[in-house]
C-alpha cells in the first residue's frame, strides 16, 4: 500500500530535470529512503524560495512528504550547503557527477542504501576538500562492484589462494593470479605491484580513515584501465558521465607539449 510521511531527512541533490513549464523533478539521495524523485512545484520561477536548496551538489536537511510510490515533495530545507569546489571546478564536478551516477545505477529508487549514503557524502566531501578525485572515484568504483553483483577475487590467488607471491589481475579468471599461475592467462593485465597493491587496498579501505594518499600518474593510469576493464566486461555499464571523464583525459593529452 502506498504510504506517505511528512518527515525530516538528510539528502544530496543528485540530478534535476525541468518539468512542465515552471516545475522541476529533483532526484535526491536520502539517508533513510534511498534515492527519491521529488516534484518541486514552481522551481523554475524566478525568485523561487528553495532555489538554492535544490542546486546540484547541495546537501543538507530537508523536510518533505516522502511517498513510497510515485513522486515525493520537498516542503522546506532546514539547513543546507553546496560543495563549493565541486560546483566551480569542471574536473571535480565531472568526478562528483560520475560518482552520483554510479550510485544511481547501482541502486533502484526507493531502496534504503545502508552505509552508502554516508559513504557518498564522505567521497564528495573528500573531493571538495582537495583529495585526488581519481583516487576517491577508484575507491568508490572498487567498493561498488559488490552492489553490481561483481566480486573480483582480490584476497589471494584465484587458483591456489597463495598470498605471498607477486600478483597480476586476470579478467578471465575474475581476480588475482599469483606468479606461479600467470601462465594460465597470457592476456592478464600485466599490472605493476603498486597498482595491484592499491586495487586490493581500495577494496577493503574504510573511507572514514583515509588520511592522505599519493599515487604516481602511471599507477593511476593502470588503476583506471583495470577498473575500466572490469566495469566494461563484468558490470557492463556505460555512463555518459564516465565518457566525459575519458574525454577530459584526451584533452590533457592534446595539451601536452
Ligand atoms: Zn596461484
Amino acid at each position: 500500500m502506498a504510504q506517505r510521511e511528512i518527515t525530516d531527512f538528510n539528502g544530496i541533490v543528485m540530478l534535476r530535470k525541468d518539468y512542465r513549464e515552471r516545475d522541476m523533478l529533483v532526484k535526491i539521495l536520502t539517508d533513510r529512503f534511498g534515492k527519491k524523485m521529488f516534484f518541486i512545484r514552481g522551481a523554475r520561477k524566478r525568485g523561487f524560495r528553495l532555489a538554492a536548496a535544490i542546486l546540484p551538489f547541495t546537501h543538507g536537511t530537508f523536510v518533505g512528504d516522502v511517498r513510497t510510490d510515485g513522486l515525493s515533495f520537498v516542503n522546506t530545507a532546514k539547513e543546507y550547503r553546496q560543495w563549493q569546489s565541486i560546483s566551480q571546478d569542471i574536473t571535480l564536478n565531472a568526478y562528483a557527477t560520475y560518482i552520483l551516477s554510479l550510485i544511481d545505477a547501482a541502486f533502484p529508487d526507493g531502496q534504503p542504501l545502508e552505509g552508502w549514503y554516508e559513504q557518498t557524502l564522505l567521497a564528495l566531501r573528500y573531493i571538495d576538500d582537495g583529495f585526488d578525485p581519481k583516487i576517491i572515484t577508484n575507491i568508490m568504483e572498487v567498493q561498488l562492484l559488490r552492489i553490481f553483483g561483481v566480486a573480483p577475487h582480490l584476497e589471494s590467488c584465484v587458483v591456489c589462494q597463495r598470498n605471498d607471491l607477486p600478483f597480476d589481475y586476470s579478467q578471465s579468471y575474475g581476480g588475482l593470479l599469483c606468479q606461479q599461475h600467470w601462465q594460465l592467462d597470457r592476456y592478464r593485465f600485466h599490472a605493476s605491484a603498486r597498482a595491484i597493491y592499491l586495487l586490493r587496498l581500495f577494496s577493503v579501505l574504510d573511507l572514514h580513515k583515509l588520511n592522505s594518499i599519493t599515487v604516481k600518474p602511471a599507477t593511476k593510469k593502470e588503476l583506471r584501465q583495470m577498473l575500466d576493464l572490469i566495469y566494461q566486461d563484468s558490470v557492463g555499464l556505460s555512463l555518459k558521465s564516465k565518457h566525459f571523464i575519458d574525454e577530459m583525459a584526451n584533452w590533457d593529452d592534446l595539451l601536452k607539449p
